[in-house]
């Protein structure tokens, strides 16, 4: 990777805030002189560190406090510069943002106790205070991983177990896509060297290998689109290591991974998604299982676009995924890509948006309000908000998100108890299975209840609905 200096974060801040240049570049100023002197393992120079922190934060266009606070943010506790001076040097925000981030760090995760548990509440309620201190940190943890290297091997491990355990879910909760990817690929070299580096090459031959294909789709999809007026962009994306790693685990064949190879597809307005889908369908044979309209109910996260798997004669499949570029932001950077709509009001604009969209804030204040023992807390985090679901539908085109090992039978009681004692299998996908039938992400399911007991008919049909 090029090493990243303070003009890089400069241009980068320049696309969307130029306003804020000499308040950032004074804050590195700032750090660079209190951090004189110190070193990170590598070897550099103390101020790398905080300068690639900002430089992350400066990619996911935050605010300027954010970014300020992101060079500042090791100060208080390694130098002697206080929160007071941070205050009158800048601004009380900052100087809370980086207070925040530093409360955080210094005992966070080091053992499995209580104070482990107290510690991981802090970090995951500070999302209810101000959630720029969480993507701070988010953006700190990501360079301590990528910088991992110069840690012991003890150490490594540790820390990319918590930032699976932890950052990972997080991440994944706020939307931050891109962060969430790399954190992955990154505690899988640490975790499992042998199997990311057969995953590694795994993925780079498929690179070179399809590269040809993808874009003879891409323009194919791009002149469709033309002809019909719809003014588009496309990119693709290849799935990371780690989602590659873990789909083979579970069992998928590598060509049969359906969104290993996503097309993304730009258009101006929703109105335009649903066509572009249907062009999609129309000119390509499309595999029912891979849609999901996510437009119509966006991920707890906020994600929204429309997936449909296409076929490439000969090839296999490829994921499009459809969205407006106003979507494009919120899906690479979640609920940070908000911020530099309203500049100075970011942090009331992100956290109404925090309450009133993302559904699982809601829950988390219902765990925080009910827990009053913080073990309990962190379990009932990790098994309702930090566990990956599914979506699920039914015939009636209801999305539902469930766990994934979810049965039939549970999946009845989840959606209604009543019809959880009723239940006597279902049609998943048109096909009839019994009760224990796992279900899968994607699948359309069709309960199928006892006859009421008091039905005259005998020989009834097990369907009571017909579809
Ligand atoms: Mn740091």
């Amino acid at each position: 990777m090029n090493k990243i200096t303070l003009l890089d974060l400069i241009n980068n801040l320049k696309t969307y805030n130029s306003d804020e240049v000499d308040i950032v570049t004074k804050a590195y100023y700032f750090a660079e002189y209190h951090h004189h002197g110190q070193f990170r393992q590598s070897g550099e120079p103390y101020i790398i560190h905080p300068l690639n922190v900002a430089y992350t934060l400066s990619l996911m266009h935050a605010d300027r406090d954010t970014i300020i606070a992101g060079l500042l943010h090791d100060l208080l506790e390694d130098t002697t510069v206080t929160k007071e001076e941070i205050a009158s040097e800048f601004n009380p925000t900052v100087a809370n943002l980086v207070y925040g981030v530093t409360k955080m760090s210094k005992t966070l995760f080091k053992t499995r106790n209580e104070e482990f548990c107290a510690n991981t509440r802090k970090l995951i309620m500070g999302i209810s205070g101000d959630v720029r201190i969480i993507i701070i940190k988010l953006a700190d943890r990501l360079h301590n991983m990528r910088t991992l290297e110069y840690k012991t091997r003890q150490k490594q491990i540790e820390n990319a177990k918590e930032t699976m355990e932890i950052f990972v879910p997080i991440a994944q909760l706020i939307g931050a896509y891109q962060i969430k990817c790399e954190l992955e690929d990154v505690s899988l070299l640490y975790l499992e060297p042998e199997e990311y580096v057969k995953y590694f090459n795994m993925r780079e031959k498929l690179v070179t290998e399809y590269k040809s294909m993808i874009n003879d789709v891409l323009s194919q999809v791009y002149e469709l689109l033309c002809t019909d007026n719809i003014p588009s962009e496309i990119k693709y994306q290849i799935k990371n290591i780690y989602g590659i790693y873990k789909s083979c685990q579970s069992g998928a064949e590598l060509t049969r991974i359906h969104d290993l190879i996503a097309l993304e597809i730009m258009v101006s307005s929703i109105r335009e998604c649903y066509q572009t889908l249907g062009i999609l369908h129309t000119n390509f044979a499309s595999i029912d299982y891979a849609f999901k309209d996510y437009i119509a109910t966006p991920k707890p996260n906020m994600y929204q676009s429309l997936h449909t798997g296409i076929m490439v004669p000969e090839k296999g499949i490829v994921q499009a995924q459809i969205r407006t570029f106003e979507m494009e932001d919120i899906d690479k950077y979640g609920l940070i890509a908000y911020w530099d709509k309203l500049k100075g009001k970011a942090k009331d604009v992100m956290q109404s948006d925090l309450q009133m969209k993302f559904p699982f804030y809601q829950e988390l204040a219902k765990i925080n309000a009910t827990c009053t023992n913080n073990q309990d807390f962190v379990n009932q985090v990790k098994n309702k908000l930090f566990t990956d679901k599914i979506t699920v539908s039914t015939s009636k085109g209801s999305f539902f998100q469930i766990l994934p090992s979810t049965t039939v039978s549970e999946f009845a009681y989840f959606v209604n108890p009543e019809m959880g004692l009723s239940v006597v299998g279902a049609f998943v996908n048109g096909k009839q299975v019994p009760l224990d039938y796992t279900l899968k992400s994607g699948d359309r399911i069709e309960i199928i209840n006892e006859p009421p007991a008091f039905s005259t008919v005998k020989n009834s049909p097990l369907v009571l609905k017909k579809s």
